[in-house]
């Protein structure tokens, strides 16, 4: 059995510029080489992701480098740019996400585990999930006019694979060096590597393709779980 993506407009909604080329940048090259168009919402500036003594204006710096890893694979790139540390799910924080939508207007949507063990990542996780509900609701005003119908849902693995019963696994062995090549865009993540407080992410990447590869039979994967919920699952 072999996804075809070609129809579709996928749009991966993450809480950190590095989190869709950890998680979902794989699936996201396969879905862009089948014809899909392709997006990236980044829900926070990244303006905590180092500390503040060793580089000023790190949000910009952030921002430079998700655009980079965005322009590998042709994608939008939309940045909400809330504060590292602050997102949670609320009618302003709804209300930006649901215009995002409606000017990408995407049928398939990649948002963090409810599971996640990061609080940005699950507070992203609530956010896209009622974004991505409300942004077919015409009772909801933004300045776009809502979409026709919700897009599918697709829940992200976890960092580290915990509390994350994959439903179904994305071979993107082929899409390896493209995930890492956008990886390899945030310089200023990378450069934490020697941190004792912060892990390797590009060994960590490794592990985890390597990890979902092995479990589903071929080199490099990435695993999701569907939405099951009334008009989120859509058929592919
Ligand atoms: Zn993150």
């Amino acid at each position: 059995m072999k996804l075809d993506f070609s129809d579709e407009r996928v749009m991966a909604v993450v809480a950190h510029p590095d989190d869709a080329e950890l998680l979902c940048a794989g699936t996201l090259a396969r879905a862009k080489a089948d014809g899909a168009a392709i997006a990236v919402c980044v829900l926070c500036r990244g303006d905590k992701g180092q500390p503040r003594k060793k580089l000023a204006k790190l949000s910009a710096v952030r921002r430079k480098e998700a655009a980079c890893a965005a322009s590998l694979l042709g994608a939008r790139v939309f940045w909400a740019g809330f504060a590292d540390g602050t997102l949670a799910d609320g009618p302003a924080q709804r209300s930006k996400l649901i215009e995002v939508f409606r000017q990408f207007r995407p049928t398939l949507v990649f948002a963090h585990a409810p599971s996640d063990y990061h609080p940005d990542h699950r507070a992203a996780s609530q956010l896209a999930e009622a974004a991505s509900w409300f942004c077919a609701s015409r009772g909801h005003s933004t300045c776009s006019p809502a979409m026709r119908t919700q897009p599918a849902l697709w829940w992200m693995d976890t960092l580290g694979m915990t509390d994350f019963n994959p439903g179904f696994h994305i071979d993107i062995t082929k899409q390896v060096p493209i995930k890492e090549q956008m990886l390899a865009c945030h310089h200023s993540q990378l450069s934490r590597g020697r941190d004792p407080d912060f892990s390797d992410l590009t060994q960590l990447m490794r592990r985890q393709y390597r990890t979902r590869g092995l479990q589903a039979g071929v080199a490099a994967a990435e695993a999701f779980c569907a939405h099951v919920a009334f008009r989120r699952l859509g058929a592919f």
